[in-house]
């Protein structure tokens, strides 16, 4: 049987009967939409991040991107600085408010926003910056936060793959003026199909948000005051993350304890020039959204990992900058060098905290088989 890096059927079967109990309660509730479940998952999942925040649940994580840089004020003429390093959906919301998006490189060792090359990247249109919790550890929010105040500029955290992740002991989505959740399967905290939130303290944004994911209608008159989007997360998709966001913390412990048999299996193979493992910064709690590991060989590893029925991944191969439909963007090959040569080496080990140790081993061992015979 071939190991894919992510599948969602192992955990599946051993909470079944919890899922099922929630699609049942929420189609036995006689309302589908905007009912109790999303209320109560709202409340729940701000409560989880503490500190006064408030939260809208929406149809995903791109909108939950998009509506959050509109309800910051971000509309065309507008520029948003961010990382091309990153899933293509940050890059598609930003373009969708009719904003530009304005790229900086990312640093070789944990693959975030480079913050020493953020001011170089402010103009006079700039809004917003949105650093990318990538992979499943913090942005360095600090510097960005002094950037931020000291051009006025608003702070978007794009925790997509950062559920449950801390920063110096606080919660990602918790260090900006607002954050955009994915509850898309694959992510730490995943529905079953699409789903996403944006959490604010700012009682306009949350106001703006709750507007423009209701067709920009308020909800007293039902009158639309800014034409908006239908982008409402669902009943039984909220129903079913109420039911999960009990198990995020046990989900991320699992998620480290599969990295740490990781590390324990192949730190002896690292080495500069060779293979090399996803590292922590100081402060930090990782969540491993994805195991990401590098080396110069990559595409032969992964050919030859095919011979031992193990299907990797690659997060990501294209950089957004490279992609075509980013063309217009105007930037040339080379212009981000660090995340062009990570987007060469990078490969994703299968993670997930329900993956059995027997398949963890079957990896360790291949990859060691491997990358020993390069
Ligand atoms: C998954 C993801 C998104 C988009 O989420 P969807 O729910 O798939 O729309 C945005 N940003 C990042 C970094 C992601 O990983």
């Amino acid at each position: 049987m071939t190991t894919y890096v992510w599948d969602y059927l192992p955990e599946y079967e051993k909470e079944k009967d919890d899922i099922l109990d929630a699609v049942g309660k929420v189609f036995a509730s006689g309302r589908l939409v905007l009912g109790d479940s999303v209320k109560g998952f709202e409340e729940e999942f701000a409560a989880y991040h503490g500190t006064g925040r408030r939260c809208t649940g929406v149809d995903n994580g791109t909108n939950a991107l998009k509506l959050a840089l509109e309800a910051l004020g971000v509309g065309p003429g507008d520029e948003v600085v961010t990382v091309s390093n990153t899933a293509a959906p940050t890059v598609v919301a930003i373009v969708s408010t009719g904003a530009t998006p304005v790229f900086v490189d990312v640093r070789e060792e944990d693959f975030l926003i480079d913050t020493d090359q953020v001011e170089a990247a402010i103009t006079d249109r700039t809004k917003v910056l949105l650093p990318v919790h990538l992979y499943g550890q913090c942005a360095d929010m600090e510097p960005l936060r002094a950037i931020a105040e000291r051009h006025g500029l608003k702070l978007l955290e794009d925790c997509a793959q950062a559920h449950g992740a801390r920063h110096h002991g606080r919660p990602a989505g918790t260090m900006g003026d607002a954050a955009a959740f994915s509850f898309y399967p694959t992510k730490v905290l995943g529905a079953y199909g699409d789903g996403g939130a944006v959490l604010t303290a700012d009682e306009d944004t949350d106001r703006a948000m709750r507007q423009l994911r209701y067709y920009g209608m308020d909800q007293v008159y039902y009158v639309v005051r800014t034409p908006g989007h239908n982008s409402r997360l669902d009943e039984v998709q909220a129903e079913i993350l109420r039911r999960k966001l009990t198990r995020l913390d046990a989900y991320v412990a699992g998620r480290n304890a599969v990295a740490r048999r990781y590390e324990e299996g192949l730190a002896d193979l690292t080495g500069p020039g060779g293979l090399r493992l996803p590292t922590t910064n100081p402060g930090n709690t990782h969540v491993y959204y994805v195991y990401v590991v590098r080396h110069p060989e990559r595409d032969r590893i992964i050919e030859a990992l095919k011979a031992h029925d193990i299907a990797l991944n690659i997060s990501y191969p294209w950089p957004c900058h490279t992609m075509t439909g980013f063309a217009h963007l105007g930037y040339a090959a080379g212009s981000l060098p660090v995340t062009e040569k990570l987007a060469g080496e990078i490969f994703s080990l299968p993670m997930y905290p329900s993956l059995p140790e027997a398949v963890q081993d079957r990896v360790i061992t291949a990859l060691r088989e491997v990358v020993t015979a390069l």
